[in-house]
């Protein structure tokens, strides 16, 4: 049965991207409605890492004083060896980088975040949010789309979002394709900030590099609890079995780390792992009335950790071209999509990239060693195209 009359947009998920797309379209004049299949809307996991692209975002929405008080302003982004336990280089967060990029570099506690978007969401009389709607099928009907639930209700809809993540059903649309696993695991967690030994840099992100595996460390919730992500390959991988990436192996994995990094994964929470997983770049991710956004457009590996940053990008970006053009939505959809295949694409490609990157051995990780020495902590030139860019 369609779900009352024919709704201007509807966004599919209630995630990072889904929430901020809501506020944005909604700022810019357009009533939205968003579908969310969970219970409740929420995010499990724990930190995140917002770079100055996706903050720029937030502040033209309004909401950096309320994420102010959830966030830890890092100090520097530290690369360690997770074997040798030495330092390779680091990147400095403090003024000059504010200065260049116009806003910090945060980390803060996922569920906050999507707890700021939700108030901002519920606070703006044009948003409409529903839960436990779970989006099975979706008709393009030219000028419009019609949304199908598994408990029966039907959307019809002028514009249709899907931001509903890595396994999205508005993605069938555009390919046929499936998500990649190449065997990497990530267990992840946050323990209370008073458990943990004395650590040089307690205020920083830490990423220590090994073989065939990261583990990234930083404070979040104003510094009470402290955030820890150790990823690593799997020996037993198979895409035919769940059988892989076990909590025996993570400790088996992380047995040759230093006796810090040993000692820390020690502390992982282990009923649950995520797979590290990314698709590959598609070049169309819009239609006439229906448009992909963050991890349904350009799911990607969050070794540079951007997916939830250009998820935000891509919020504001749709937001501006369909304000620009309400009556010819097939046009501003377009404009949406020529602003952010590319950018996307790079950011997908770079963060594969970047985890071959970290997990080098042998000689492949004394060169990158040494080659990173050599940088100084200010040397910005790298991260211009990802943090400097102007949505
Ligand atoms: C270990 C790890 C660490 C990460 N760290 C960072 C980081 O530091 N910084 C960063 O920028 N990114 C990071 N990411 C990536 C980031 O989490 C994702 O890119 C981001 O959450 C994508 O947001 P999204 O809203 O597009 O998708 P999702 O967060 O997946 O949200 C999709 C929503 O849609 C709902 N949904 C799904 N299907 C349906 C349906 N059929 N009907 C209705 N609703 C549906 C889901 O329940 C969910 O609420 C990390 C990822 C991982 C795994």
């Amino acid at each position: 049965m369609t779900q009352g009359a024919r709704l201007p947009t509807l966004v599919i998920g209630g995630g990072i991207g889904g929430l901020t797309a809501a506020l944005a379209l909604a700022r810019a004049g357009r009533p939205v409605h968003v579908v969310e299949k969970s219970v409740e809307f929420g995010e499990i996991g724990a930190g995140l890492q917002l770079a100055p692209n996706a903050m720029q975002v937030l502040d033209r929405l309004g909401l950096l004083l309320e994420i102010d008080k959830h966030a830890v302003y890092p100090s520097r982004l530290v690369w360690m060896d997770a074997i040798a336990a030495t330092r390779i280089t680091e990147i400095d967060l403090g003024e000059a980088f504010k200065r260049r990029y116009r806003h910090p570099y945060i980390v803060m506690h996922r569920g906050d975040l999507l707890s700021v978007l939700l108030a901002a969401c519920r606070a703006e009389s044009r948003i409409a949010l529903e839960t436990r709607r779970d989006v099975i099928a979706i008709d393009d009907l030219g000028d419009s789309a019609v949304a199908r639930c598994a408990d029966g209700t039907v959307y019809e809809t002028d514009l249709l979002v899907g931001a509903d993540g890595l396994h999205s059903t508005a993605r069938r649309l555009f390919s046929d394709d499936a998500p990649i696993h190449d065997g990497y695991v990530a267990y992840r967690g946050t323990i209370p900030m008073e458990r943990l030994s004395a650590h040089a840099g307690l205020d920083n992100v830490v990423m220590w590099v090994g073989p065939e595996m990261h583990f990234v460390q930083y404070p979040v919730r104003r510094g009470e609890l402290y955030n820890q992500v150790a990823v690593f390959r799997s020996q037993r991988y198979t895409p035919l079995s769940e059988d892989w990436g076990t909590a025996e192996e993570l400790d088996a994995h992380y047995a040759q780390t230093c006796d810090y990094v040993r000692g820390c994964v020690s502390q992982m929470w282990r009923d649950r792992r995520w797979l590290m997983t990314d698709r590959k770049p598609i070049a169309r991710w819009t239609r006439k009335r229906i448009a992909l956004l963050g991890d349904a457009a350009h799911p990607m590996y969050q070794y540079i950790a951007q997916g939830a940053c250009q998820a935000i990008e891509d919020a504001l970006v749709l937001a501006t071209h369909v304000a620009a053009a309400p009556g010819d939505l097939p046009a501003a959809l377009a404009g949406y999509e020529h602003a952010r295949t590319r950018r996307t694409a790079r950011v997908q490609i770079t963060a594969r990239a970047m985890g071959a990157f970290f997990h080098l051995d042998g000689m492949g990780a004394l060169l990158r060693n040494e080659m990173m020495a050599a940088r100084s902590s200010t040397d910005y030139s790298m991260l211009d195209w990802l943090y400097g860019h102007q949505v």
